[in-house]
């Protein structure tokens, strides 16, 4: 095959992959490089996510891409839609993050959960990118563990009615509609779409971030929020429907990671050949090697467990198992390679002039969120043993 990927290729990648999945690489490739990456340290000193690019992603379909293309979609497989995220998250964390809520945590929920009308009137606005949606699970005193929330829904005559704080929540200060995770009065959790504009619902957006500042996080506060009866999402019963999404949208991340990781290692080997101390460039010397070989080495064992993964998910034989093992080690393989580029660079690692530290900074949002890096590792050691350490 010609085509190849963008990116390091140590172990002839390319060759696994097939002309469609390498040219979704190589389009979202450029269209961050030359739509996106200009735009990136103004937005992220800012603290804001540039909103004008929200149609363009849709028309780029970069939303829900693996959802039926009736719905207005790319309708491309998962390691298509993978090797998206690793682009989008070469970029910036808080660019992948809008796609993956986007795709992985709204569109899909409505997919798997909605009716067809909910999927007739939802799905192609949002992967035009008309709309935006957000997804409410986390709460201010359960975030590991979701299962304990304190929202609750009553059903009226003639709709329902939700109360409770959802925290953390990306993009809901900007969002059209929110899927929103509560209790019913059996206890059992149910999925609701709650748009904007109903009463008792607002969206305070959370300041003072110093991870993911391009990316727009805020609360949800239900305060008798009314919703017609027909905006529950009726196949959504359980604690098993809110974990399903987001064990896509982690799906999602394992790849994004990647990218994040790629930049930062691209840009360590760029600096270290031009930057000259001792009269020889800091590529010259063994420790500076033995960071790039090391991080090389990171990539290219990441870059074969992710599309394993991705084939998995194709066949739908993946577990949310494997998924927690790939992000672990990718969330990790990420953010130490961050952080060692940022050593290559020196002083000038820890300006917004280069990505090393904005990465770094990112992915610690990213280790936390969408399940925190030890509830990964309890459940990889759940899996081992039969036992569980965390409840
Ligand atoms: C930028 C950002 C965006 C987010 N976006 C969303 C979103 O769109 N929607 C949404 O619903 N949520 C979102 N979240 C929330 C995120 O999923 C939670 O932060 C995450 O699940 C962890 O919850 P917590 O922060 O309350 O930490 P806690 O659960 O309080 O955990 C604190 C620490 O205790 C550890 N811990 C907890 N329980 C155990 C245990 N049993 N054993 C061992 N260690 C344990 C954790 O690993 C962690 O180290 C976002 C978070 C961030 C930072």
């Amino acid at each position: 095959m010609s085509v190849r990927i963008v990116g390091p290729d140590y172990f002839d990648l390319s060759s696994l992959l097939s002309e469609e999945e390498v040219a979704v690489q190589n389009m979202t490739h450029e269209w961050v490089q030359d739509q996106f990456r200009p735009l990136i340290a103004k937005h992220y000193r800012a603290g804001t996510f540039p909103m004008e690019l929200q149609s363009v992603m849709g028309e780029m379909g970069f939303f829900g891409s693996t959802l039926p293309e009736k719905y207005g979609t790319a309708g491309l497989n998962n390691v298509a839609y993978g090797l998206m995220m690793q682009e989008l998250e070469r970029g910036d964390s808080g660019l992948r993050s809008f796609a993956s809520v986007q795709g992985a945590l709204v569109m899909w929920p409505i997919w798997k959960y909605g009716s067809t009308e909910q999927k007739e009137k939802w799905l192609p606005i949002l992967a035009s990118g008309e709309k935006v949606g957000c997804f409410g699970l986390t709460e201010p005193d359960f975030g590991s563990n979701p299962g304990g929330m304190l929202t609750r829904v009553k059903q009226g005559s003639d709709s329902y009615i939700l109360n409770g704080t959802k925290m953390w929540i990306t993009n809901s200060p900007v969002a059209d509609i929110a899927v929103i995770w509560a209790k019913d009065e059996t206890g059992e959790i149910r999925g609701f779409l709650v748009e904007r504009g109903a009463g008792g619902f607002e969206t305070p957006e959370i300041k003072g971030k110093l991870s993911l500042r391009a990316s727009i996080t805020g609360e949800i506060i239900l305060n008798n929020c009314r919703i017609p009866l027909e905006n529950r999402l009726p196949d959504a019963n359980g604690l098993q429907a809110p974990l399903s999404c987001l064990t896509q949208a982690r799906y999602g991340i394992n790849w994004g990671v990647l990218g994040a990781a790629i930049d930062c290692y691209e840009e360590a080997v760029e600096y270290a050949k031009t930057r000259t101390q001792f009269d020889k460039p800091i590529a010259a010397y063994q420790l500076t090697q033995q960071k790039l070989a090391e991080m090389l080495n990171e990539i290219t064992k990441a870059q074969f467990m992710t599309l394993q993964l991705g084939r998995l998910k194709d066949r739908e034989v993946m577990s949310h198992k494997q998924v927690s093992l790939s992000k672990m080690n990718n969330v990790r393989m990420a953010i130490e390679i961050a952080r060692t580029a940022r050593t290559v660079l020196g002083a000038s690692g820890i300006t917004d002039e280069y990505v090393a530290m904005r990465h770094a900074a990112n992915l610690e949002s990213v280790l936390t969120y969408e399940g925190t890096h030890e509830m990964h590792t309890l459940v990889v050691g759940e899996s081992i043993t039969g036992i569980s350490a965390y409840r």
